[in-house]
């Protein structure tokens, strides 16, 4: 008898155990995975056991034989098991996989049940192995069919793996491959030394192997709160669609974070944020939550019962209206509640991030938001596409609207963005500028009017109509962008444009969010000549400041302002007192929103300076504008 044998199976019985200790201090036993895991070190441990019994019992054959026998047996009883429960390991080591349907049941289970089965009344049949007239160990016929099984399991779940391997992400893809080399290699030497059973102390190395990298699952812990992270949400996503399983996605978006950080530091709110996640391993099972941002978390049910992620829902709002205690401080924390499903509402992982993503307004903050309320985040990723591809394939125009004297005479245009999608038709710009500021995109599309308008300029067409200067609108984050001045100035001078011709619109908003960067940028451009506008005057709440603080050409009065003086007395007042303040402060000033010929009679009893509206033309393209144009002077009395 080799000494070798015995020293593998000893070997690999204790790399089991110690594998199995760690795993059960660690608590690594609640999900399938977990458990799994488990049974398999244990199987190879009875493996190792029985294989240690008959190798000492072997010395002597023909005295112990029923008790080499009954070790044989049970070698074989736990063998038979260990490719079935590797293929089981595989299908759910994507973390996701919670449990088998029906149809795979029967086409996982019962193959293995058969060998089992085979092995249990091998002591009636002696269909697997029996020993002969000698004494001397026989393979039964049975054996092979239990191998080839065994290697279809294998084979099975390495064609899943393969399938899946795009989620498995690179560290797990790795330790499986390496682990596998391992697992075979010890196959194949002892399948050409039979004397040296080293098969089982190659499992086990693996399992160890395993351990360290597929179970502490670090590859997508959020080392923080100990939930999974994002990335772990988008594979487990991809998992849930791949096995046909229906999602169900709780998110939970907080809104006033910024507010948290200034109160307790970015410690002290990450200490809050491991305490919400605490709260929430008390709700859900640890492996069903994901920290999906530094603002949100995320829930997933694989119940078939919709009514496990409602109530999750309901008791994340409920908890979230009591304040959370941090360094003895208690602080609120206001979230919105996003519910949604994977495939049926949403259909891919991608879409799912919208919920995490997507913007959510304070508004929301103790709401349960489901169904059709969220339509409006698909919404806004459709526009979103839209941007992206109207920037591609030329989809955006610029139209312009006439600003006129109160005489009805065209002085000046707005130049305002169209985008016409060949899928969603005409997008109106109040959904997409918000949508390209906050991706990016509103940088090329402002730049883009720009250029049309300075074309439009040099063209002369323009002068030759009355229009002395075109208003084009700034948004927010082209106020802020250090190389606008650059390009602006660039544009112009390659078109040969004057800048006195170029008027451009800040609403206050912007003035008022950070004033040394905008008036910084404003005192460039007047000196080379651009004029300025404020737009949307009496929207916001800084205005008066805003107008003494910078230095505004023309002030843009809100429509809204015009309209409540068609309303009520105190409106009249209103835009009376607020004309006169701007003609005292020697500002220009145009009214928007002009629709009628009584807004034009009031406006020039009140002494009003430029009007712009509907009265006199609705935005057009350039061609139709400039007959608009044609059309409206043509009216014009003879001067
Ligand atoms: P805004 O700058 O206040 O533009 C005036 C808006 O009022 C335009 O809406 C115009 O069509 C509309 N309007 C003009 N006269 C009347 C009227 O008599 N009655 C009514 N009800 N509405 C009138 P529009 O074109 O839908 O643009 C909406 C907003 O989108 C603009 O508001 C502006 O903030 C933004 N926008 C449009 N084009 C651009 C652009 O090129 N760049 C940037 N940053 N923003 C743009
Ligand atoms: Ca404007
Ligand atoms: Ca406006």
């Amino acid at each position: 008898m080799h000494p070798y044998l015995v020293t593998f199976d000893i070997a690999a019985l204790m790399l089991c155990i110690v594998c199995l200790v760690i795993t059960l201090l660690h608590h690594r036993t609640d999900k399938l995975q977990n458990k799994l895991f488990i049974s398999l070190l244990a199987i190879i441990a009875l493996g190792s056991v029985s294989s240690l019994v008959n190798t000492f019992l072997s010395y002597d054959v023909s005295g112990n034989l029923p008790a080499i026998y009954l070790s044989d047996y049970f070698y074989f009883l736990f063998h038979t098991a260990l490719a079935p429960l590797f293929f089981y390991y595989m299908t759910c080591a994507d973390g996701v996989r919670s449990r088998y349907s029906r149809k795979e049941m029967i086409f996982y289970f019962v193959p293995f049940i058969m060998c089992e089965i085979l092995v249990i009344i091998n002591p009636l049949t002696s269909w697997v192995f029996y020993f002969d007239a000698d004494n001397v160990y026989q393979r039964g016929w049975a054996l092979n069919i239990v191998y080839v099984i065994a290697l279809l399991y294998l084979a099975t779940g390495a064609s899943e793996l393969v399938r899946k391997w795009r989620m498995v992400g690179p560290m797990r893809q790795t330790s499986l491959i390496v682990y596998l080399l391992v697992v075979l290699a010890g196959v194949f030497v002892q399948l050409l030394f039979p004397d040296v059973r080293i098969e089982l102390f190659a499992e086990a190395l693996a399992l160890m192997g395993a351990m360290f990298s597929i179970e502490t699952e670090d590859d997508r812990i959020d080392m923080e709160t100990g939930v999974y992270e994002r990335r772990a949400l988008i594979a487990d996503l991809l998992s849930t669609s791949a096995i046909g399983q229906t999602a169900r996605i709780v998110c939970i978006r907080l809104l006033n974070a910024d507010l948290v950080v200034r109160m307790m530091g970015p410690a002290g709110y990450e200490t809050l944020m491991g305490q919400v996640a605490g709260w929430l391993k008390s709700l859900v099972p640890w492996y069903r939550i994901y920290r999906t941002s530094p603002t949100s978390f995320t829930l997933m049910s694989l119940s078939e019962d919709y009514r496990e992620a409602d109530a999750w829902s309901v008791a994340v709002r409920d908890r979230f209206e009591q304040p959370w205690e941090a360094f003895g401080l208690e602080v609120s924390l206001s979230a919105a509640v996003l519910r949604s499903s994977m495939p049926d509402e949403l259909a891919t992982s991608e879409e799912v991030l919208l919920l995490v993503d997507g913007h959510v307004s304070s508004e929301n903050a103790g709401r349960i938001l489901a169904g059709e309320k969220l339509d409006y985040l698909k919404r806004s990723s459709q526009v979103e596409r839209a941007v992206a591809r109207g920037l591609e394939e030329g989809n955006f125009e610029v139209y312009y609207q006439p600003i006129c004297t109160v005489d009805g005479r065209v002085c000046a245009a707005e130049a305002l963005m169209r985008l016409h999608d060949p899928d969603m038709g005409n997008v109106p710009p109040d959904e997409f500028i918000a949508v390209a500021e906050r991706t990016g995109a509103i940088d090329r599309i402002g730049m883009f009017a720009l250029r049309e308008v300075c074309s439009f300029l040099a063209s002369g067409l323009p002068r030759e109509l009355g229009i002395e200067c075109i208003h084009v609108n700034l948004s927010m984050v082209q106020c802020f962008m250090p190389s606008f001045v650059r390009e602006l100035r660039e544009t112009v001078g390659f078109y040969g444009v004057d800048p006195a011709s170029i008027n451009l619109e800040i609403t206050e908003s912007v003035t008022a969010s950070d004033s040394k960067v905008v008036s910084n940028m404003m005192k460039q451009l007047s000196s080379d000549g651009f004029q300025f506008s404020m737009d949307d005057y009496g929207t916001g709440y800084s205005s008066i400041h805003s107008i003494l603080a910078f230095d505004f050409d023309f002030i843009k009065i809100d429509k809204s302002i015009l309209w409540d003086a068609e309303k009520s007395e105190n409106g009249q007042k209103i835009l009376k007192s607020t004309l006169q303040m701007m003609s005292d402060t020697s500002h220009s000033t145009v009214i928007e929103g002009v629709e009628t010929p009584e807004h034009v009679n009031m406006l020039r009893t009140y002494g009003a300076g430029y009007l712009q509206g509907f009265y006199f033309s609705r935005p057009l393209p350039k061609e139709e504008f400039v007959e608009c144009v044609r059309e409206l002077s043509d009216m014009q009395p003879a001067s």
